[in-house]
């Protein structure tokens, strides 16, 4: 039998810190490893696998679309593209829609239609305000609006034009906006940062703020949207709209692709000004077609929203139990429980050990994001395997 792991070493870039597990097939919430080990997914893909692994409603859009028309480039009109481009904007704030390959690849469109922005109506403003412990993906001008030293150091130089503040403190964006200054881009809640939360008056006071000096508000909801905190998009809850949203994850439950968002006000694009050879294609529109439309037919989120509180309030339960977790938190199905010491990495192996798989968000806090598509009793085999995993950290 092959040792994929061995493999991995001799012809993969030694750049992921994998679990030593290699996954050949899913179904719903689960995964099978290559020998038949059975495992309850808690990762998801990363908070992808938005409706689980293989839903038939993806597979069978996936199917048909690889039948019938695959890729045609931007040069012509494709149906997929159209249909799914109607269905995002009659189902959010924002009225535009370009289709980009991944989360990072969102965000750039997202940053270069804002420079443009302030290009046309700004004086040329180019400057864009990012916050502390924020992750908006691994290209170059990512890296450098991300506010995580660590993902910046090994790259200089990086593109400049990105101002790094202090995250939840709107004088912190206040005193960066400058003349220079088109645009804040945030997310509505700091996913691989740490599932931080802003307190309620952050985003709103960050919106007046923004109509008051007529710059624009980019929220990355790569993460939070697709109804993973329990609305469709994270912005709902916090009763503001975003000129320019990016979306990717969630959007088609694994299949790659991004999408930027804006208001007719903000999509200043002209022909010619951005593009992309893949981004919109019809297989990944397909499929993202039916991912969406089945989250809002079915409101996904709504049961995100009630399965998530279940969760957290059976995290809740186990600090009394095990007084090294010092705090859980969340919304939806985007939870983290913290220690109050680097016990994550021995507790995602006394997971899989268990039959469970867990995301170590930082050396002291692992996160659970599930498929959106589970329900309470597969928490409850998740709580119980965590409660053996916890119970084994002690011993
Ligand atoms: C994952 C993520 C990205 C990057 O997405 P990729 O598809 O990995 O490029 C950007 N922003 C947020 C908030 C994310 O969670």
């Amino acid at each position: 039998m092959t040792d994929w792991q061995e493999l991995e070493k001799e012809y993969y870039m030694q750049t992921f810190e994998r679990v030593p597990l290699t996954i050949v097939r899913g179904e719903g919430a689960r995964v099978w490893d290559d020998k038949g080990g059975e495992y309850l997914d808690f990762v998801a893909g990363w908070a992808v696998n938005s409706l689980g692994h293989c839903h038939p409603v993806v597979t069978k859009a996936l199917t048909e679309q690889a039948q019938m028309l695959i890729q045609t480039s931007n040069q012509f009109y494709t149906v997929p593209q159209l249909r799914f481009a109607q269905l995002l904007v009659e189902n959010s704030c924002l009225d535009k829609v370009f289709f980009a390959n991944s989360g990072a690849e969102a965000n750039e469109g997202a940053i270069k239609l804002a420079r443009r922005y302030g290009q046309l109506k700004l004086n040329g403003a180019y400057e864009i305000i990012t916050t502390s412990g924020s992750f908006h993906g691994r290209t170059l001008a990512m890296v450098a609006a991300t506010g995580q030293p660590k993902f910046q150091q090994s790259y200089p130089p990086l593109p400049t034009g990105f101002v790094n503040v202090e995250y939840n403190n709107i004088e912190a964006i206040k005193s960066a906006t400058t003349e220079r200054v088109c645009a804040v881009m945030v997310e509505p809640i700091q996913g691989e940062g740490g599932v931080n939360l802003p307190d309620d008056g952050y985003l709103p006071a960050l919106r007046k703020w923004c109509d008051q000096k007529g710059i624009l508000l980019i929220l990355d909801e790569i993460q939070t949207g697709i109804g993973r905190t329990g609305t469709l998009f994270a912005y709902e809850q916090y009763g503001l709209e975003p000129d320019i949203m990016t979306l990717a994850k969630g959007l088609a439950s694994g299949v790659p692709i991004g999408a930027v968002l804006a208001k007719n006000s903000s999509a200043v694009f002209a022909a010619g000004e951005h593009g992309s050879t893949f981004g919109g294609n019809p297989l990944a529109c397909a499929a993202g077609y039916a991912v969406v439309k089945f989250v809002i037919d079915n409101d996904i989120a709504g049961r995100a929203k009630e399965v998530g509180q279940y969760l957290i309030k059976g995290l809740e339960g186990m600090k009394k139990k095990f007084p090294f977790v010092t705090e859980v938190r969340g919304r939806g199905l985007l939870v983290a429980m913290e220690f109050d010491s680097d016990i994550a990495q021995p507790l995602v192996m006394a997971c899989l050990e268990r039959g469970l798989l867990v995301n170590k968000l930082k050396p002291n806090a692992l996160r659970f994001m599930p498929p959106l598509i589970i329900g309470k009793s597969e928490v409850d085999e998740a709580l119980g395997i965590l409660d053996g995993a916890l119970s084994s950290a002690i011993s």
